[in-house]
């Protein structure tokens, strides 16, 4: 084993929205020697990778943010209401060298394994390019969709033109002019990307294994009498989205949708629409995730909408989604996808009708017998979502055990912050914590509060090591699954799910909380009032 050359008291893996706050508050709050891991060319984790055509924040840039720092809150000026992944990154860029981050992060360094060393209570964390360290914390900060899913399609070696998945697209871009493309998969990223590349390709082949409900993203400029009135209200802005159950100024309708008249609905249905974003998918009726009459009449109305744009009947009834409850796959945001598919140079090909893809050929697609000719393959595939990033880490807690190992039915957390077995390792948005289910720098946020505040606690009550309780572990996650049982969740078959990647086991990865963002900071909040409950600290 080689020798560790230097020695920190945390090391944090990534430096996307979460490293960078981790970094800053360890560094600067509690004054900790900390080296940060990235193995990407710059700060921007998930906003470095993701460079497709059309990729753009899904929440409101104005609480899509850094909120510790109020005086950036004020000068910062977002374009639009989504920004692009250009100006998310440009944003990110200028937080660390505002905060001087850089100089604690080492770039294009990827974590490739850590072990736990149990007589003197630190890690030893090994890089790719060769590095050894030791620490007394580890904290994974890699974000929940980051291990990039590429299903094993067969002959994929064979194929003699191009191909990318969104989440690994090229720093130069694509030119997609005048070429054929093929796009695989229809979730939010493609959602994002075919309109655009539609513009520029000769023709576009959409290869769709789900049809998914989409809503209008109405992107654009935010009036400055709005921005500056948000501005003026920021604190009492913060203190809400904390205390809200997505992290966002989104809050469902108290009230039953099937005890409202059809013109009740149909109002406020066009008022939702109309407001575009996650305003439909999460300030509906409160009965839309618990009960399929109550969300058959939501997803009704999307129908409709997607019967009224899509101009081929035949092609509207194919991109409608069947078979499963509406908002139990995230919702993708939209510029124009629907309308897309009334351009002459774009077809799609669906799996339930026309056949599902059977292999990647030298020249394209194959999919229910027939070949599909492409120049270019765009996997829009996702990602082996929230446990696939932190298990690559290949970190091996007490008696050299493997996450591989704890986790062969799906994640075992406490709070989506710690594992037993592994000592001082904190997950920042972890599986089993409400992460992907809200406004992400908001639980980022959170969790990088709680994790710092603990450290400090412990350096101060001179303790070592942090340890979950196998026990409270083990009721957090009847807990996790005992309240997502009675929603609409756990019946579709989502990445949510772990549905999305053959043979994951099935679970339910994030926190979908009865009283939500808001309630889980509590429950946290409560849970280190009481000295750390359900941690076990020596
Ligand atoms: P995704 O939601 O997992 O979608 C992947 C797509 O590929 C799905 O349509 C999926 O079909 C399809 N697919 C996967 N494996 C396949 C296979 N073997 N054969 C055929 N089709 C296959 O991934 P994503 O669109 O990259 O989005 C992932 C998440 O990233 C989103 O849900 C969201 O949380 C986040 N995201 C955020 C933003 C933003 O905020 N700006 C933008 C984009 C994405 P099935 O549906 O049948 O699995």
């Amino acid at each position: 084993m080689a020798t560790a050359t230097q020695h920190f008291d945390a090391v944090v893996i990534g430096a996307g929205f979460s490293g960078m706050y981790m970094l800053k508050s360890l560094r600067d709050r509690l004054g900790l020697k900390v080296r940060v891991y990235e193995a990407g060319g710059t700060v921007g984790g998930t906003w470095y990778w993701n460079r497709y055509p059309g990729a753009r924040c899904d929440s409101d840039s104005y609480i899509y943010c850094f909120t510790f720092d109020k005086q950036l809150l004020q000068e910062w000026e977002w374009s639009e209401r989504y920004p692009e992944q250009p100006e998310i990154l440009r944003y990110l860029e200028h937080v660390a060298k505002r905060h001087d981050l850089k100089r604690d992060i080492q770039f294009n360094t990827r974590v490739t394994g850590g072990e736990f060393d149990e007589a003197n209570n630190l890690w030893t964390v090994h890089t790719a390019t060769g590095e050894t360290v030791t620490a007394r914390y580890v904290i994974a900060a890699v974000g929940c969709l980051s291990d990039t899913n590429l299903p094993p399609f067969k002959g994929i070696e064979n194929f003699k033109g191009k191909w990318y998945h969104t989440s690994r697209f090229p720093h130069e871009g694509v030119d997609f002019t005048g070429k054929r493309v093929a796009v695989v998969g229809t979730g939010a990223t493609a959602v994002q990307a075919i309109p655009e590349i539609a513009q520029q390709a000769k023709q576009l082949t959409v290869f769709q294994r789900t049809a998914n409900y989409c809503v209008p993203a109405r992107n654009g400029k935010v009036d400055p009498e709005r921005v500056k009135a948000r501005k003026a209200d920021y604190d009492a802005i913060v203190q809400r989205i904390r205390e809200s159950f997505f992290g966002q100024e989104h809050y469902f309708i108290p009230k039953s949708v099937l005890e409202t008249t059809p013109e009740e609905r149909e109002r406020e249905f066009d008022r939702m629409w109309d407001e575009g974003g996650f305003a439909y998918w999460l300030s509906n009726y409160q009965d839309m995730f618990f009960d399929q009459k109550a969300n058959d009449l939501c997803a009704d109305y999307l129908k409709r909408k997607i019967r009224d744009t899509v101009k081929d009947p035949a092609v509207a009834e194919r991109l409608i989604p069947k078979g499963y409850a509406y908002g139990t796959k995230r919702q993708p945001l939209d510029t124009n996808y629907f309308e897309t598919f009334n351009k002459s140079n774009v077809r799609l090909v669906d799996a339930a009708t026309d056949g599902a893809i059977e292999e990647i050929t030298e020249h394209g697609i194959r999919a229910g017998g027939k070949e599909y000719e492409a120049d270019i393959i765009v996997f829009a595939t996702g990602f082996d979502a929230m446990t696939g990033a932190l298990k690559a880490l290949h970190l091996k807690g007490r008696g050299g055990r493997t996450l591989d190992q704890e986790w062969v039915d799906g994640p075992h957390t406490y709070l989506g912050i710690a594992v037993a077995g592994f000592p001082n390792l904190f997950a920042i948005t972890g599986p089993q914590s409400p992460s992907v289910l809200s406004n992400m720098p908001v639980s980022i946020e959170q969790h990088v509060e709680w994790i710092t505040d603990c450290i400090e606690a412990m350096r101060k009550a001179g303790q070592t090591t942090i340890e979950a309780k196998p026990d409270a572990q083990q009721e957090w996650v009847e807990h996790v699954n005992e309240v997502v049982s009675g929603t609409l969740m756990t019946a579709t078959n989502s990445w949510y799910m772990s549905a999305n990647i053959q043979g994951k086991p099935r679970a339910f990865l994030p926190y979908l909380g009865p009283e939500g963002v808001g309630g889980y900071r509590k429950k946290c909040d409560e849970v280190a009032a009481k000295g750390y409950e359900g941690f076990a600290l020596a």
